[in-house]
């Protein structure tokens, strides 16, 4: 079947066709400085849906993440301090022990939300031979040259710029605050690799004395060290288009000549509250948040759904409630489907799935294939078939639709008062009280067992 995705590059949807039988990715993973917000990770649950989508398809994957502990400085137009040594400074750590344990933390996180991880995961700091080479070739080609604060890149040498955005460089240089650098031959030149002042802590020795490199040359560094010159799909948030993944693009041109990625495709922001999520307005979620107020990770994920990833998203802790619900019910209809033995026409099913894989190779069309999931789940009758199609399509929902779910109940205060009486007659080892209580909660529909940590309590 054919896939349709949008791609930045060229603002239209577009049918898919990969360059090889594996499909090659690259993915703008993580700044490890801190740890990663419901944001980030709706952008990380966007990757997982385009990869799973793709498997769905019978495609191999060949999926390059980096992990960005070093050279992504405070603002995205080389401003400030790298935001790894600033964490460093702050907490009174090493750099390195700041990366390694947020890139802990969020590989943690992306367990929980059971996003598939890709085939590389790839650190910054691992790669400071490659994006030296990657810097020195730009440079010997004649697209970069040096100042006394690093080697910068010569975007008046490209034939366009930008390409991925709209945006026009005047008027971005004129809205700017950054002073312009009086060495640098164009206001929107920007660093390959930094000159590192003496008191900086992460450096390294290169042609240019010790310094660090920038950030964007990490991904183009990576990507070619993995999966060539030239792959097919590039992912990111919307925040990297006019300014990390431009710069990308206009290296891999002064390194190659070539754009590095056929498809660009980017997840639009998770705004809270209809706003900015930000630290000072303390809207800022962590999946340790959530789960800490009492909502499984996976309900997130499915509160994803309820948007295409290019529509931004508002989180609001009513819609996570109802995606807790909503999961909870998923998982309820797909055992009451697993029990039932009656038989359902395949032609039906096979127009289910059909509607389903549409939907999803519609530009990860989630918000519809979820519709589609619903239908299935209220189908009129209940059938081990539904219950088989939804474990398939769970391939791509990946909300492990087959785990099992307690009902839940309202208990009635005579029951509750009851099963607390039965706990106190335990605790004086009244046995035959113990019992009783427990025929007369039974009598009330309810059966009790008792456990090693107590009782649970199930309808008749
Ligand atoms: P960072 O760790 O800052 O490099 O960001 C990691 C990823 O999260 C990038 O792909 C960003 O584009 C993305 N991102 C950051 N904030 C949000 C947000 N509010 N909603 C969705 N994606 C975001
Ligand atoms: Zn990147």
């Amino acid at each position: 079947m054919i896939i349709n995705f949008y791609n930045t590059l060229t603002r239209k949807k577009e049918e898919f066709s990969p360059m090889g039988e594996t499909v090659k990715i690259y993915t703008c993973g993580p700044t490890v400085y801190s740890f990663a917000h419901i944001g980030n990770f709706r952008s990380y649950i966007f990757m997982d849906t385009l990869r799973r989508v793709l498997k769905y398809n019978g495609y191999k994957l060949k999926h390059v993440m980096n992990i960005t502990d070093v050279g992504h400085l405070e603002s995205d137009a080389d401003d400030g301090e790298d935001k790894i040594v600033k964490a460093a400074k702050k907490e009174n750590k090493d750099p390195y022990e700041i990366s390694e344990y947020y890139t802990k933390v969020f590989l943690e996180d992306i367990k929980k939300l059971n996003i598939d991880k890709p085939e590389i995961i790839c650190k910054a700091t691992d790669n400071i031979k490659e994006m030296c080479e990657y810097v020195e070739k730009i440079v010997e080609n004649g697209y970069g040259y040096e100042t006394s604060k690093g080697i910068y890149f010569d975007i008046s040498k490209l034939d366009k710029y930008p390409i991925l955005s709209s945006r026009k460089v005047d008027e971005q240089i004129a809205g700017a605050r950054v002073e312009v650098d009086k060495e640098k031959k164009n206001p929107e030149d920007f660093a390959l690799w930094i000159k590192a002042p003496s008191t900086h802590i992460m450096k390294w020795e290169s042609p240019w004395g010790l310094s660090y490199p920038g950030w964007h040359i990490e991904c183009s560094a990576m990507s070619t060290k993995y999966l060539g010159n030239e792959f097919d799909i590039h992912t990111g948030g919307i925040d990297h288009i006019p300014t990390h993944h431009e710069n990308e693009i206009a290296q891999s041109k002064g390194n190659c000549g070539k754009i590095p990625a056929k498809v660009w495709m980017h997840c639009n922001f998770l705004q809270v509250d209809g706003g900015k999520m930000s630290k000072s307005l303390g809207n800022i979620y962590t999946i340790e948040d959530l789960s800490q107020k009492g909502y499984e990770p996976l309900a997130y994920k499915l509160f994803c759904y309820t948007s295409h990833y290019r529509n931004n998203l508002n989180f609001t802790f009513e819609g996570l409630s109802s995606a807790n619900s909503a999961l909870k019910r998923l998982r309820q209809g797909y055992q009451k489907h697993l029990e039932s033995n009656e038989k359902i026409e395949p032609s039906i099913l096979n127009k289910y799935e059909e509607r389903f894989h549409e939907a999803i190779n519609d530009d990860l069309n989630m918000p519809k294939a979820m519709g589609i999931v619903w239908e299935l789940i209220k189908y009129e009758k209940y059938s081990k078939q539904i219950a088989d199609l939804l474990l398939k399509i769970d391939e791509v929902l990946g909300i492990k639709i087959d785990q099992e779910e307690k009902e839940e109940f309202d208990i009635s205060n005579d029951v509750k008062e009851m099963i607390e009486q039965r706990k106190k007659a335990r605790e004086e080892k009244n046995w035959k009280l113990s019992d009783e209580l427990r025929d007369k909660i039974k009598e009330k529909g309810y059966i009790i067992k008792d456990t090693k940590e107590g009782y649970t309590i199930e309808k008749v």
